[in-house]
């Protein structure tokens, strides 16, 4: 059903994005530790992305291109709406099993994982989410940000849906997870102009009956907001 769609898609969005006005967001931002204070005597190695990665994803620039992690383009069905401009960004964490692997490979199968999921169990058109951070702190892109997303129920009108692989219910984030999230996050402000207090957690947002994303990252995006965004 997808098959004449291609895998030709360098990143998240096609060029006709235009690129963000912040210089230092063309490479990976989330690799940049010294500027990231909290890192920086820890020193953690930086994570690498799979081989061929495209570094020039928009509007998140170096996030790993979908077709890293799934042989399906975008969306299986016509079931999807367009952003239509972005006003808002919402958090969220996995919340099922704990996840201590920090690799490619396993986070690439889990990925395609949690698409099927979505679009065979739930019938959404495509994964929920819009970008992915893994155990290691990479960036993946899920769905394309021109399409709502399906993370936030009847709340993901101009919402970016940025999931942190794992459940803070039960375990903490990795310090590059938090430290990937505020670079995603602060590109994305930019990039769309968002201001701080439109950055959510989803269980901030109206009627939603979750604990997502969970009580440990849910203060560490408090913290982020308060302390590195604001
Ligand atoms: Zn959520």
């Amino acid at each position: 059903m997808v098959a004449g769609m291609g895998l030709a898609l360098a990143g998240c969005v096609r060029s006709s994005v235009a690129p963000p006005v912040n210089q230092q967001s063309r490479h990976r931002p989330w690799l940049d530790r010294d500027q990231q204070t909290a890192d920086r005597s820890t020193a953690s190695p930086q994570p690498s992305p799979p081989a061929g990665v495209s570094t020039h994803a928009q509007p998140v620039p170096g996030a790993i291109a979908r077709q890293h992690w799934t042989r399906v383009a975008g969306p299986v069905s016509r079931d999807i709406h367009a952003m239509n401009g972005v006003n808002r960004i919402t958090v969220h964490h996995e919340g099922h099993t704990q996840v201590e692997f920090a690799d490619v490979s396993s986070t690439q199968q889990r990925l395609e994982a949690i698409r099927r999921t979505h679009t065979a169990q739930r019938g959404w058109a495509d994964i929920g989410y819009h970008f992915i951070i893994d155990r290691a702190g990479r960036v993946w892109c899920g769905r394309d940000v021109r399409y709502q997303g399906a993370h936030a129920r009847e709340q993901n009108e101009h919402n970016i849906g940025v999931m942190v692989l794992g459940n803070f219910g039960v375990q903490a984030p990795t310090r590059a997870q938090v430290a990937s999230l505020e670079q995603v996050v602060r590109t994305l402000m930019s990039f769309y102009r968002v201001p701080v207090n439109r950055i959510y957690t989803h269980r901030e947002l109206p009627q939603q009956r979750t604990a997502c994303p969970g009580d440990q990252l849910q203060a560490h995006v408090g913290w982020l907001r308060r302390a590195r965004l604001a």
